[in-house]
């Protein structure tokens, strides 16, 4: 990982009563700590990659506590982690992204579900809903509902958060199944403090280790025929401990109101949403005492009956404020009343929508609508729904004034080494005509966008030579798939090559060898030059291509964008079947950056001589064409007016943010566009040698600036 949380990292020392202060994802890790985890693992992918990226950084309070880290290679292994609580007193926690980490998983995941645990063991899921989110919009609910995994959802503050993490533990090691904790992107990055209490050491760790392994238990394993007794398990046995221990230690909360004719069951995560909403409307205060009672499902699965009917016995309505779809809690909490026989209306979709983040705005339309079907005894529900719908009505307008703004894609960094590459596929397909480019998850997706617009399908993280397997046969070009070389490691190399491979599939794999897992936040990758215990682990991806039979292979360098673009064409025609491998390698440029700044500003310090290159455009020559633009994309490449003028069309203008990584130059040479383009050199520090070559540099260019000035003027001469 480049960069460092060394700072953040201190507030993992915190001892009892001290104030830790931060984001609530850093909170979780010093919960785990204080829990007395012996193991902790996962895979890095927002909203939780800075979960693992502390814990690396952390390794000497690791040591100390004897707790053992594992940066897994997907989350496949991180889940299969979690079997070490399922003989062994061991708590654990891994973590990633979901629903797509979830999604890969599923199979470790069912697995361990079934026999259970006896140490706790705690999944953290970045559930990435909503708004800012970049995955598909489906809910980690589901897993928990099928493989009976308890689901977690603390209220968005440090206190609750901590607790959860603290009590789901005692839950999982209680009930003898793993817990799940979901952390929307607002609660991991919402900031505040709690008293922290002092580090726990695991009683069994890397410093105390269990003197015997496991004697051998059918029971243990998730096999036929003891799965069946497992299910039995699971309804007759964990799930009723489950809910008994969520009523008796109180993990979900009520908050009282005098409108109790009418209530609010929401999950823990949305509470500071629905309180905030409310208080807009005059019906809570910022301190969070709500005048509509609220059950706050700090825990979402299991329900605990009792609670529900508790809850809803004496109120005329509730609402649900459930997220996302399908409606698993509304559902259930409808089961639940009817069986009782109890006649409490249930609302929640419909004064809410079916699908979509619920925004403070969508809630106040949410509860203002609540409040109207429900008229709560006690408040004019019309009054405070005006009121409600008047806080938002002036956005249409707002809108509707401003016009319509430009979109605004996210695009790849200047000077990324991933960008000439899609210049090239261009380029070459300027030439052979447009080819099926299957994408995948990572940079190389803002590929999508324009100006390169290339991408027929995702199918997930490095599964896009798989998905491109019956695209091949059935069409007349072979297909091309993309995939990173964090992807190639994630999943593609088993998924996509090996299964080719034993296909015998035609077609095209470009992995993108940057160095590191960059999407994410630059983690190290098998293949990087470094691991988090320094030297590189010497994986190659060429070596492994080679030694699983890969005999077209090419390694390119990225920003050669001529040589790229030969190479492809030579891979779309060639007569040899077969995949054909391009390894397009070029250091992720943001990586890189952080790497040189830091090494120049050293240097400078020392006085050395530090040179920097920048790119830019002789407007005198410019045509403004803007085709370096359309193929290039770098956002450091723009336009400004033409300083000629009988030339109206603006021209490209390259700004201060270049980092020279030479594109322009490539795209320039490769397109055979027009020679605008120059390479300077800023040289910091300079040598004598500079300060002579420069001196000479300028007499002679002043000296053709001054032959072209006495030969234009003596042209002039002639024709008057
Ligand atoms: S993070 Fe690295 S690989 Fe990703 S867009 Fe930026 S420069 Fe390119
Ligand atoms: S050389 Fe061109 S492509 Fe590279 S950073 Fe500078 S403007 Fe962007």
């Amino acid at each position: 990982m480049e960069r460092s949380f060394k700072k953040e990292v201190e507030a993992l020392r915190l001892g009892d009563g001290e104030t830790f202060r931060g984001e609530g994802i850093l909170a979780v890790t010093k919960a785990l700590l204080q829990s007395g985890v012996s193991y902790v693992g996962g895979y890095q992918g927002a909203p939780v990659s800075h979960l693992l990226d502390v814990l690396v950084d952390a390794e000497d309070i690791m040591g100390e506590l004897g707790v053992h880290l594992e940066t897994c290679s997907n989350e496949a292994s991180a889940a299969a982690m979690l079997g070490a609580s399922i003989n062994y007193p061991l708590r654990g926690a891994v973590t990633w992204k979901s629903i797509v980490g979830t999604n890969v998983a599923a199979d470790a995941l069912s697995n361990l579900a079934s026999p259970g645990v006896v140490g706790g063991a705690m999944i953290i899921l970045g559930e990435d809903y909503g708004e800012g989110a970049s995955v598909i919009q489906e809910r980690s609910y589901a897993y928990a509902l099928k493989s009976s995994m308890w689901l977690l959802d603390p209220r968005p503050d440090l206190p609750s958060i901590v607790r959860t993490v603290e009590n789901g533990f005692e839950l999982s090691e209680a009930s003898h199944a793993p817990v799940m904790l979901e952390l929307r992107i607002r609660a991991c990055h919402a900031t505040g403090e709690f008293a922290a209490s002092a580090n726990r050491k695991p009683e069994f760790s890397g410093i105390n280790r269990i003197p015997e392994a496991a004697r051998f238990n059918y029971g243990k394993l998730a096999h036929p025929p003891v799965t069946f007794v497992q299910e039995k398990l699971k309804v007759e046995e964990r799930l009723p401990a489950a809910r008994a221990f969520i009523r008796e230690h109180r993990l979900n909360e009520t908050i009282a109101g005098d409108l109790d004719d009418t209530g609010i069951i929401v999950m823990g995560g949305l509470t500071n949403s629905v309180l905030r909403a409310l208080e807009r409307m005059g019906l809570a205060d910022v301190f969070g005492a709500s005048r509509v009672p609220m059950l706050v499902l700090n825990v979402v699965y299991p329900l605990v009956p009792e609670e529900i009917r508790e809850f809803c016995a004496s109120k005329r309505a509730v609402l649900v404020v459930e997220e996302g779809n399908p409606d698993f809690i509304e559902q259930a909490v409808n089961v639940e009343l009817r069986k009782a026989d109890i006649q409490t209306k249930v609302l929640g979709k419909g004064p809410l929508p079916q699908a979509g983040e619920y925004t403070s705005d969508v809630l106040l339309e949410g509860l203002a609508a609540f409040l109207q079907a429900t008229r709560p005894k006690g408040i004019d529900a019309d009054t405070v729904a005006e009121k409600a719908r008047g806080l938002i009505a002036h956005k249409p307008k707002a809108a509707a004034a401003l016009g319509d703004l430009p979109p605004r894609p996210p695009a790849f960094c200047t000077g990324c080494p991933e960008r000439p590459v899609f210049s090239a596929l261009k380029l070459m397909q300027r030439e052979l005509g447009p080819a099926h480019i299957s994408a995948d998850i990572g940079c190389h997706s803002f590929a999508t966008f324009a100006p390169f617009s290339m991408g027929n399908s995702i199918l997930g993280y490095g599964m896009s030579l798989a998905s491109a397997a019956a695209v091949g046969p059935n069409l007349s070009k072979r297909p091309i798939a993309v995939m990173g070389d964090g992807g190639f490691w994630h999943n593609g190399l088993i998924t996509g090559v090996a299964s080719n491979l034993f296909n015998k599939g035609d077609g095209v794999l470009i992995v993108m060898q940057n160095g590191y897992a960059s999407a994410t936040g630059q983690q190290w990758i098998p293949s990087s030059t470094a691991n988090r215990d320094g030297p590189a682990t010497g994986m190659s991806i060429e070596q492994t291509l080679r030694a699983m039979g890969v005999n077209w292979l090419r390694t390119v360098r990225s920003y050669s964008v001529a040589a790229m673009t030969k190479t492809l064409k030579e891979a779309m025609k060639t007569a040899e079947k077969g995949l054909k491998v391009i390894i397009a390698d070029g250091e992720c440029q943001l990586a890189r950056q952080r790497r040189v700044r830091a090494e120049d500003a050293e240097k400078l310090k020392r006085g050395m001589r530090v040179t920097r290159a920048r790119f830019g455009v002789d407007d005198e020559i410019c045509t403004g064409d803007h085709s370096c633009i359309r193929l290039s994309g770098c956002p450091s490449l723009t336009v400004k007016p033409s300083p000629d003028p009988l030339r109206t069309d603006p021209v490209a203008h390259v700004v201060d943010s270049c980092v020279g990584c030479g594109l322009c130059g490539e795209v320039a040479h490769a397109a055979v566009l027009c020679p605008s383009f120059y390479r300077a050199e800023i040289v910091r520090n300079a040598t004598w040698r500079d300060r002579v070559l420069f001196r000479i540099r300028q007499t002679v260019i002043g000296w053709l600036g001054g032959y072209n000035i006495r030969r234009a003027k003596s042209d002039a001469g002639a024709a008057a």
